[in-house]
């Protein structure tokens, strides 16, 4: 058991978590730590005396109806909606749990799944000769690109995805493997090899174009770049940025997560990335720029510097990345058609605002935009991204201030893509680029992505090609010249990616106009896409500033079971569809123990998620509700050595929100928190 004489809580002892689950849970942790050392009936925790797992059993309600029928809201059909509804699917059949759901969508059935959108190019005729419009789907085999998500590492963070996948019954097909091109091609919603890096990539910075394999990165001096030290002109840029983080690196492996987590929050994660390099690393303002040209693109050095280390700890350059055949949106496609009652999504269903219709806050009344009356639910699962969910009135939901913070200032990044169909797989027959892979240039289309679900298709048919995919300000940028109704009045920004695209690939000027030339007469249409300026996403993903895991991460995830956020910003694993998944399980989790004591299915599920037994991919908790040696009683209850069961952190956080809720503050008063509101915990202290 570790320290308890200090203000802290005590330190995160396990490491086969992922560091983002890691650092999630460090952030969680503080506020249960905080919260019982300032209630006097409590175990002190200075004293060695930790939270008790609470009793997973909640005191029988005679009054409640056990087995009652529950009515749960789903804010969106993207991946959290749909997930969290195929998980009450899974409820149902395995502990007969009797939830009733209905999934509220804003946009139109062609936008099933948010984020999972797939942009498929018009290229056929109906039977009465009528252009099919752009966007619907199986329009020719490859004629599509993801707009949203489009890649899937096969790593152990990523083990909820592939599980869903599995789920989903979408099997593994190796097109690398000339066997399977030959005797098996790939089906839609098949997985599909992704290649990052290839033979032949270009990449273009300061006019200069260098043609590498993807894995050597070129170095200033290789692009000519000038105003930079002497040591920084001739040092690989991706280098230079891992040795400032190396020190961290260097920590966790060496001294242990405590020392690790102790020195990240206290010397790093008030930093932006930029502030730190300024101030610690000392280097000067034109290598911190160029690094950022070179690394990321502009602004990307305004995110928290704890949150750069725990990408680079993270990333593993070495996985199987995958990709849908037919494109991401197939996934949402087979939840859809995997649900019990598909009829439950409701499209064109725009939500306004929620109220809580009970002082004591069990029911929630949804508006929604057309309808006369509020719909009743039990619960509502918000999954509206944060600035979407911004714009619905909230005020009735009693929401606190931290919450109300975070749902309006966590950092959100911009990010846009744009595809071009050509008539060719011209970048294959005429430049080598054969892998799939990317290029990449400091010129406002920043990053060209080969596909490589097209590298096998016959090079002289039409094919689509991702020109150019942008964050943070590059895509502010670029968004300028996407108008809402992409391809129509958008020729700027044709002429710009057109230019840009030959610049990419020629290192001469003969070479670039007859580049241009060519992809002029090649090209056939477009399809541009500004996430930020779509009103159900309101940005591209969640990208948290300096501080704000720490301070503003638990505020979105503490639910008491009625109205529960998810999506991938009230996740440990943001801009990943993992993220997604893992927030709509925490969100069913809360749920079920919310209403344990009055449905019997949801108690015994509950029971099984706390003891781990619910499997991937509905289960389990995520792991960063896992750590929950610091909050149990070690000397008072006899079980003391057993750690507290996973998810505890869920319930003591939704515990402490109810109480909350009920006292009717913005803050827990402790000096009023009476026994009956820690009833569950107190009866296994006196056990
Ligand atoms: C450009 C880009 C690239 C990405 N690349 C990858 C990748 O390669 N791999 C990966 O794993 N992940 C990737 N992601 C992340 C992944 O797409 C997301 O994490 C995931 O899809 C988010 O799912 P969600 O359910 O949280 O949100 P969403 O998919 O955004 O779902 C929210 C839903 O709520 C609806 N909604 C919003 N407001 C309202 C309202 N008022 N009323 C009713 N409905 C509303 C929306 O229309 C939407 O359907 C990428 C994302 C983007 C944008």
């Amino acid at each position: 058991m570790s320290d308890q004489s200090q203000d802290s809580p005590p330190p995160v002892p396990i490491q086969e978590l992922s560091h983002r689950s890691q650092w999630a849970s460090f952030a969680m942790r503080k506020e249960v730590w905080d919260f019982q050392r300032n209630v006097s009936i409590l175990p002190d925790p200075k004293k060695g005396e930790l939270l008790p797992a609470s009793d997973t059993r909640h005191p029988e309600n005679p009054e409640s109806s056990r087995g009652q029928k529950l009515r749960v809201g789903i804010i969106g059909a993207g991946v959290s909606g749909l997930f969290t509804a195929l998980t009450f699917d899974y409820l149902r059949e395995h502990y007969d749990l009797d939830v009733e759901y209905e999934i509220l969508e804003a946009n139109g059935d062609e936008r099933l799944g948010g984020r999972l959108y797939t942009y498929c190019f018009k290229d056929k005729k109906d039977e009465k000769g009528n252009n099919i419009p752009p966007g619907v789907p199986d329009v020719g085999p490859h004629e599509y690109y993801d707009v949203g998500a489009m890649r899937f590492p096969d790593i152990e963070i990523m083990a909820r995805t592939f599980a869903l996948f599995k789920e989903l019954d979408m099997q593994f097909n190796n097109q690398d493997i000339e066997e399977n091109r030959k005797n098996n091609p790939p089906k839609k919603g098949q997985l599909v090899p992704c290649h990052l890096n290839g033979e032949n990539q270009p990449m273009l910075y300061n006019s200069v174009q260098i043609v590498t394999d993807g894995k050597k990165s070129p170095t200033a001096a290789d692009f000519e770049i000038t105003g930079l030290p002497i040591e920084i002109t001739q040092s690989n840029p991706s280098e230079l940025f891992d040795s400032q983080i190396s020190y961290y690196t260097y920590l966790y492996k060496t001294a242990g997560p405590r020392m690790f987590w102790n020195s990240l929050t206290k010397t790093a994660d008030h930093y932006s990335v930029r502030q730190y390099l300024t101030q610690i690393a000392s280097y000067d303002y034109n290598t911190i720029e160029f690094l950022e040209a070179m690394n990321f693109g502009n602004r990307w050095y305004d995110q928290a510097f704890s949150e750069a280390v725990l990408e680079a700890l993270d990333f593993d350059p070495k996985a199987k990345w995958w990709c849908v055949e037919g494109g991401s949106q197939q996934i949402a496609y087979r939840m859809r058609d995997r649900l019990q009652h598909a009829q439950a999504i409701e499209y064109k269903k725009r939500v306004l605002g929620m109220s809580y219709v009970d002082k004591d806050c069990q029911q929630i009344d949804v508006t929604v935009q057309g309808e006369d009356k509020p719909r009743r639910f039990d619960a509502v699962f918000n999954s509206a991204p944060l600035g979407a969910m911004q714009q619905m009135s909230l005020e009735g939901l009693r929401l606190n201030w931290g919450t109300k913070q975070a749902i309006r200032s966590l950092g959100y990044g911009a990010s846009c893509k744009i595809g071009v169909r050509f008539k060719s797989l011209w970048w294959i027959e005429k430049l080598g680029i054969k892998d799939g892979g990317q290029g990449k240039t400091d010129l406002p289309i920043r990053c060209c992505v080969y596909p490589s679900y097209n590298m096998h298709d016959p090079v002289d048919k039409p094919g689509v090609l991702l020109v150019s995919y942008t964050w943070s300000q590059e895509a502010e940028r670029i968004g300028a010249l996407i108008s809402r109704d992409s391809p129509a009045n958008e020729d700027e920004l044709k002429l710009v990616v057109l230019h840009d695209l030959a610049r990419l690939h020629t290192s001469t000027d003969a070479a670039f106009e007859d580049l241009k030339r060519t992809i002029t007469e090649e090209y056939l249409d477009h399809y541009a896409y500004n996430w930020y300026a779509d009103p159900t996403s309101v940005g591209a993903f969640a990208f948290f500033g300096p501080g704000q895991f720490q301070n503003m991460y638990p505020s979105i995830v503490q639910s008491h079971g009625k109205h529960i956020i998810i999506g991938e910003a009230a996740s440990s694993h943001h801009a990943w569809v993992v993220g997604a998944l893992e927030s709509a399980v925490r969100g069913v989790y809360q749920f079920l123990w919310q209403h344990a004591g009055a449905s019997e299915a949801a108690r015994r599920a509950a029971e099984d998620y706390a003891a781990d037994k619910v499997p991937m991919p509905f289960g389990p908790v995520p792991a960063e509700y896992d750590r929950t040696q610091d909050i149990r009683v070690p000397s008072t209850v006899k079980d003391a050595a057993v750690p507290s069961p996973k998810g505890e952190l869920v319930r003591q956080q939704a515990m402490i929100e109810e109480i909350r809720l009920k006292q009717g503050g913005d803050v827990v008063d402790t000096s009023k928190v009476v026994k009956e509101d820690v009833a569950p915990i107190l009866t296994v202290v006196n056990a």
